[in-house]
């Protein structure tokens, strides 16, 4: 998954609607642990801004 630093808004939303837990927010930082992520597409849907996008 790539984030766009440019658009997130770092609200924390994708976080919690992660169903493995592979989002991690730290501040201004949102980390993928790609070997959690199962690429559902959660995340990408429930952005407001479209700032994280699957990388394929
Ligand atoms: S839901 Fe979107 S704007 Fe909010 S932290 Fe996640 S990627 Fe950033
Ligand atoms: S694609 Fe799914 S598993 Fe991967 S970070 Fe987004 S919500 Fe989590």
């Amino acid at each position: 998954m790539k984030v766009n630093k440019a658009k997130c808004l770092y609200c924390g939303g994708c976080v919690g609607i992660c169903p493995t837990q592979a989002l991690e927010l730290d501040e201004t930082i949102l980390r993928v642990d790609e070997g959690k992520c199962t690429k559902c597409g959660l995340c990408v849907k429930f952005c407001p801004v479209g700032a994280i996008r699957r990388d394929e």
